[in-house]
């Protein structure tokens, strides 16, 4: 039976991979996309996709879209996103948004119910428990896409009815980025292209830069926590520059369980929309004597001080994980805008954590306050450090 499917960020690195999934498979029915401002390329999946609603975060590509394109409706703000969720009838929402603007789809899915495909790490970072005690509540699936989480929802099942009982660490690989092995004192003058050549992974702008500062695994960290229900203390994080092992467990029997493949997020993405079915998808099978040898090595803290700071507010817990999230996405936008050096983006994350210690959350709405101050403080620490000049 046909799956109806809602993409939002479809314009993005893994909206347009999921698309070509889409594109191969009669059984995934496209009932609407969605885009942070590129209006003329959603449009043109709308067209070739036979897609009759569209959403527009910002509000003016939205005023723009709705001019170019009559041939359906055109909703666009946080509400218009929001509404396309809600309003859709469809079976399966991927949500590829990019930070912590993501949560608020991923709460509406889940409040009607639907199932959630989940490349937007952050809905998981900033509203972890909510997020999953409201999926229990209605019975929605939470299937990650990032690939380390595909690989342990995958490990995890194959351990049966028992679930997590056997397990005793997960162990999320790193490439460790495109400045692997280089000291902290050789990361002051990168720049921007540096930063975005990551050896391994093809994926979009921000997350290339998470995971350039390691943050992208003290994100993953807390992702992983939330959504398979395992202590801090059980999930390691090992750099393995290859990207071919997509993580681990280690189980209570002193066996260890890995997947493994060549470095492909339509992998992760076909799970997440065919589960719990499998189909082809156009990926080489790996051959271990093309890839020679594995290699894993240990996070340099020193170099890499954002994904201690990620594991610090992860224990922390409260509106600490969001806070972090929050300054991280300020602290990444000024690094893009040259704005901000490389290691000020782990300062200004750590200025904000000191300034904003963590409280307790009760409800979705201590987390929008929360992440609202984080912003405004982030972005004074990134007036003062490049006012500064400081490294
Ligand atoms: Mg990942």
């Amino acid at each position: 039976m046909a799956r109806r499917l809602l993409i939002l960020g479809s314009t993005g690195s893994i909206g347009t991979q999921a698309l070509d999934i889409v594109a191969r498979d009669p059984e995934l029915e496209l009932v609407g996309l969605s885009a942070e401002r590129s209006a003329d390329a959603l449009i043109e999946q709308a067209r070739s996709f036979g897609v009759d609603r569209i959403a527009l975060a910002d509000a003016d590509a939205g005023a723009r879209a709705a001019e170019a394109w009559t041939d359906g409706e055109v909703l666009s703000g946080a509400e218009g996103l929001v509404r396309l969720v809600v309003e859709s009838d469809a079976d399966l929402v991927l949500n590829a948004l990019v930070g912590s603007a993501g949560l608020g789809p991923t709460v509406a899915a889940l409040g009607e119910g639907i199932d959630l495909a989940l490349a937007n790490k952050e809905s998981l970072v900033v509203g972890g428990e909510l997020v999953m005690a409201l999926a229990e509540g209605t019975g929605a699936q939470i299937l990650p896409v990032d690939s380390e989480h595909s690989a342990l929802h995958q490990l995890i099942a194959g351990e049966g009815a028992g679930g997590t009982a056997s397990i005793d660490k997960l162990v999320l690989t790193a490439s460790g980025g495109p400045f692997r092995g280089r000291s902290r004192a050789e990361l002051a003058d990168v720049s921007i292209q540096d930063a975005l050549a990551h050896p391994t992974w093809d994926m979009g702008g921000k997350i290339t830069i998470d995971s350039a500062t390691l943050m992208n695994k003290g994100l993953e960290v807390i992702e992983a926590h939330h959504l398979f229900g395992i202590g801090y203390d059980r999930i390691d994080v090992v750099v393995h520059p290859q990207s071919i092992v997509h993580s681990m467990i280690t189980l209570c029997d002193g066996a260890a369980l890995a997947h493994l493949g060549y470095p492909d997020m339509r992998v992760p993405i076909s799970y997440a929309l065919h589960h719990p079915d499998r189909v082809d998808v156009p990926v080489r099978a790996l051959d271990l004597t093309e890839v020679g040898a594995l290699t894993f090595e240990p996070v340099d803290h020193e170099a890499f001080p954002a994904l201690g700071l990620a594991r610090a507010a992860a224990i922390a817990g409260g509106t600490g994980p969001c806070v972090l999230n929050a300054a991280n996405e300020i602290a990444v936008h000024a690094f893009l805008g040259e704005r901000l050096s490389f290691l000020g983006i782990a300062a200004v994350i750590e200025g904000t954590l000191e300034r904003l210690p963590a409280a307790p959350v009760r409800a979705f709405e201590s987390l929008y306050e929360a992440d609202r101050e984080a912003r405004t403080i982030a972005t004074e620490l990134v007036e003062a450090w490049s006012q500064r000049l400081l490294h």
